[in-house]
């Protein structure tokens, strides 16, 4: 399984997703190209919370994931939630084939600070390389640098790498390569 797809969830900018693409292959021996369709999220928002099911959107991508796909990872710039949580940054299919990732608490401007596009793209990536971790199987890592280090607020993951610790990695090439 050496393919990855990105697929934009509702609009967004496309520079967003071109940097996530030229940056996915070097923390995954993968390849990484961008659908050319556009999934939209509007049939996971629930107006008693005015966010969108995250589950949701996973099985609606499911549908669409075909084994061209490898793997797909859904980027999207609205609010996320499953309902035992106030809110989720992302989500992933244990093993595949899908996840999803949303920049909306992502952005500087949501905690009301100044627009930062670069550290906005550095977080969107440790987010990525994170749920995309889980559908190759790896779980939360206890090493708070590694992307796989579980983070419930924006400042943890700001304090993660972009990339997988050495057990991680060890553990993610054998099921990238299989
Ligand atoms: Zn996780
Ligand atoms: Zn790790």
């Amino acid at each position: 399984m050496n393919l990855v797809h990105l697929l934009p969830v509702g609009k967004l900018e496309p520079s967003l997703l071109e940097d996530l693409r030229r940056a996915i292959p070097t923390r995954f021996g993968v390849r990484c190209e961008i659908l050319p369709v556009e999934l939209d999220p509007a049939p996971a928002y629930h107006i008693e919370r005015q966010q969108y099911h995250s589950s949701e959107l996973l099985q609606r991508m499911q549908a669409l994931a075909g084994p061209e796909h490898g793997r797909l990872v859904g980027i999207t710039a609205v609010d996320l939630y499953i309902p035992i949580l106030k809110y989720v940054f992302g989500e992933a299919q244990m093993g595949g084939p899908c996840a999803i990732v949303s920049f909306y608490r992502l952005r500087q401007e949501f905690y009301g600070l100044d627009r930062d596009d670069a550290l906005l793209s550095q977080r969107l990536l440790k987010e990525s390389v994170h749920e995309l971790g889980h559908t190759f199987h790896l779980h939360h890592c206890q090493d708070y640098r590694c992307a796989m280090a579980s983070a419930h607020a924006v400042e943890w993951i700001d304090l993660r790498e972009s990339s997988l610790c050495e057990s991680c990695r060890s553990n993610v090439e054998s099921t990238v390569q299989g």
